[in-house]
């Protein structure tokens, strides 16, 4: 069948919005309509080239759509169905799925070739037949999506999928970040560095927790002023001074450091943001790293000797530690009560044909928590 979809032909270039030709599910895939999408700062990495991948591609990989078609052997889903796009697959079979890990799933490692797991492509461009590759299997700036059923959550009919598609990466990478990979017991403090989609879905499970004093940290004033919506208790202006922040936190924290910190920035400011994350924290506290982008960095900003005499912990954590089977429906059912917010959380929507337009609000950072793109 034919589609509109936005492919990525080289790096830092616009996006072509063009007809693709996409091939009907396989045996163990579906065939999603697309719904909505969300602009996630990692697809932002893959199109400045920190994050590289085989092109053309088309990106995006966070979703929500309804089921148009199944392949052989698809059980958990049918058509009609309403379902989440989530960008790392579980097999429900490797030891990482059965150990509760599935954002460890062994299919992770099938997911940088830009081909289905069959090693096969489903997606050409209708003019002439030039095979495009997807990004993480679900490649959802596109009117369709033809994707493992690994990859997919069923969902109840009347959720709205234009925000329960943030779900599929960014808000459970943060959210996961602060309630699965750490535990944050009542009056407990955290440091959040960078509040973007990210950070500010980790703010909301910070508070929910019950963290005493959570402390956002961002270059700019209105990613602050969106922390501190969300339930941040204090919020650190970045001006590239990195002692003056974490006096600043010390003051906070009678001289103490928080019991947790958490990195969303990656990429090549790591040397900075990491730095701070990693200062932030008190004696033996736990700073998490969960910004991505730096593939081709080998360093990291850490005083060995602080690790060892203030018994630190350092951890790296992979969309949220979440198990997306589980925690998806738990997520669904605090946005039901009330108790997160998704909406707020989606500073505007757009059409496929603004994709370029997103992409630069993002890196320009001060505008958007999350767009997300409707069709
Ligand atoms: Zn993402
Ligand atoms: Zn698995």
């Amino acid at each position: 069948m034919r589609m509109k979809a936005a492919v990525l032909y080289e790096v830092q270039q616009p996006m072509v919005i063009e007809e693709i030709e996409l091939d009907p599910p396989k045996a163990g895939e579906v065939m999603i309509k697309m719904a909505a999408t969300g602009v996630c700062h990692s697809d932002v990495h893959y199109f400045t080239g920190h994050m590289p991948r085989e092109k053309p591609i088309i990106l995006g990989h966070e979703g929500a759509g309804v089921v148009t078609e199944v392949g052989a052997g698809v059980t958990s889903v049918a058509q009609g169905d309403h379902v989440v796009l989530t960008f790392l697959p579980s097999c429900g079979r490797c030891r990482w799925c059965h150990t509760g890990h599935p954002n460890m799933c062994d299919l992770g490692a099938k997911l940088r070739t830009g081909k289905m797991l069959d090693g096969t492509s489903r997606m050409r461009r209708a003019s002439d037949g030039l095979e495009i590759n997807n990004l993480l299997l679900i490649s959802t700036y596109a009117e369709y999506s033809v994707c493992p059923e690994d990859s997919v959550l069923k969902v109840e009919k009347h959720l709205p999928l234009e925000k329960i598609c943030l779900l599929g990466c960014g808000f459970t990478t943060g959210f996961g970040a602060a309630t699965n990979a750490i535990h944050i017991r009542p009056g407990e403090t955290v440091t959040v560095v960078g509040c973007g989609g990210l950070g500010l879905a980790a703010i909301q499970g910070a508070k929910l927790s019950g963290a005493g004093k959570i402390i956002a940290v961002d270059i700019h004033e209105e990613k602050l002023t969106m922390a501190r919506k969300f339930g941040a208790t204090h919020a650190i202006q970045n001006r590239h001074d990195a002692d003056a922040i974490i006096k600043e936190i010390e003051e906070i924290t009678w001289g103490v450091g928080t019991d947790y910190s958490m990195e969303f920035v990656g990429a090549d400011q790591t040397d900075e943001t990491a730095d701070i994350a990693f200062r932030a924290i008190r004696k033996g506290g736990t700073m998490l790293m969960v910004g991505v982008g730096m593939v081709e960095k080998k360093t990291f900003p850490i005083t060995p000797a602080d690790l060892t005499h203030w018994q630190k912990t350092v951890q790296g954590v992979l969309f949220g530690d979440a198990q997306f089977r589980s925690d998806i429906p738990r997520y669904i059912g605090l946005y039901e009560q009330g108790k997160i917010d998704l909406d707020g959380m989606v500073t505007r929507e757009l059409g496929l044909d603004d994709i370029n337009g997103a992409f630069q609000d993002v890196l320009a950072g001060n505008k958007v928590a999350r767009q997300v793109i409707r069709f």
